[in-house]
């Protein structure tokens, strides 16, 4: 079936994205600002009782930021680079939560003179890092979390301790006159299963009971990102998320009062107000009987579609060639590396009579694309962003 815009965008969203396409020479990106907007309203809407905590790696565009900026929105940060992107247009440290569990001491000091004094960590390297350099700071606790293999880009391994672990270091973070104040997680990135919230909610539940019992007690519970965008995999709409997971908090949370809730949805906030558009630059086939024919584009994975390693994320591509579809496709980018294949196992359909020139509109791009481009790996510069508003 041929992919239809109006399934993963708003009539007048799209729209306004198309025209301004029509404007420019590919490859480039397109950014909708107002659907940006609609979806931080309706993430408030959906979770009512969180603060909502923007991660800048999602879409680090100044626009973007200024405009999350004006909505009230606090920042999730992964580096004090993006911090000073956020100095830079006036956005408080009061409204920042530095993120990342890997930071040097150098830049922990950085922050902390700067005004940040929420912090995140996993290990004890860390968390003393953390006493020396930013003294008297709230710390989190990232635990590691399931749901690995229902997400479409995991971020389980890497990140978080276990919750036994997470005790430990919240008890030694007041001993090192931190302020333990709760736990992190991160479910994964477009994560398909609302059940992975469940079991580390159930595990902040255990590490609170712990602390409570060693008179420590917490009220941060900082709920990370994983809740999806439209991509061809489909997923719950955002409301039965949001109606599941407030029951967990509920059911375990529910004599605890007041709870602080932090929610950072990255992908699900930018990634449907993004329009990728590019062009054909060659078709080929490989041998004379063969029936696979290779579509290079001009924009591949080293130029903001790197989400398609591995073919994690399946991105809808929409076309305006007439005709029948066929799977007989693989997808590739420009540049002279192998790893430049978008799609080879998994065929994204395209139109059978597709022709050199032709272009190929990547729908929900708005998130992890442009910030992830090469700085010209091959000579090809990073991608064109252009920003739209619907008026
Ligand atoms: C990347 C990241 C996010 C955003 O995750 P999404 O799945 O894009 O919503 C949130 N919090 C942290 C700590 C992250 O590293």
């Amino acid at each position: 079936m041929k992919c239809n815009p109006f399934e993963y965008y708003e009539a007048t969203d799209w729209q306004a994205m198309y025209i301004e396409a029509e404007k420019h020479e590919t490859p480039f990106l397109v950014i909708n600002l107002d659907t940006i907007r609609r979806n931080y309203i309706k993430m408030k809407e959906c979770f009512p009782y969180a603060s909502v905590y923007y991660p800048v790696k999602a879409n680090p565009a100044l626009p973007v930021l200024e405009l999350l900026r004006d909505l009230g929105s606090c920042f999730d940060i992964a580096s004090i680079y993006e911090m000073d992107a956020l100095l830079g247009i006036g956005v408080s440290p009061d409204r920042m939560s530095y993120g990342n569990i890997i930071k040097k001491i150098s830049h922990i000091e950085y922050a902390y003179e700067k005004g940040v004094r929420l912090f995140v960590s996993d290990s004890e390297a860390d968390l003393r890092n953390l006493a020396l350099a930013a003294p008297e700071s709230r710390v989190f606790i990232r635990i590691s979390s399931e749901g690995a293999d229902t997400a479409d880009w995991p971020l389980s391994r890497k990140f978080g301790c276990h919750p036994d672990m997470a005790i430990d270091l919240l008890l030694l973070a007041q001993k090192l006159h931190l302020k333990p104040c709760g736990v992190s997680f991160h479910v994964g990135s477009q994560q398909r299963d609302i059940g992975a919230w469940d079991s580390s909610i159930a595990k902040a539940r255990y590490i609170f009971n712990y602390l409570k019992d060693a008179s420590i007690p917490l009220t941060l519970i900082n709920m990370g990102g994983g809740l999806p965008a439209r991509y061809i995999n489909k997923t719950c709409d955002i409301d039965v998320y949001a109606q599941e997971i407030t029951r967990y908090l509920r059911e375990d949370f529910s004599e605890e009062s007041p709870l602080e809730i932090i929610m950072e949805p990255g992908r699900s906030l930018v990634a449907g107000s993004g329009l990728l558009v590019t062009e054909v630059v060659l078709i080929s086939q490989k041998s004379r009987v063969g029936v696979d024919r290779w579509v290079y584009l001009d924009t591949g994975t080293f130029n903001g579609l790197i989400e398609t390693i591995g073919e994690s994320l399946k991105y809808p591509l929409y076309c305006e060639t007439k005709g029948p579809l066929s799977d007989s496709f693989i997808i590739a980018g420009p540049t002279c590396d192998s790893q430049d294949i978008l799609y080879e196992n998994f065929r994204n359909p395209l139109p059978q009579n597709i022709s050199i020139g032709s272009r190929v509109y990547w729908l929900t791009t708005g998130a992890y694309t442009a910030s992830y481009c090469s700085v010209g790996f091959n000579g090809f510069p990073p991608l064109q962003t252009y920003f739209v508003t619907n008026s």
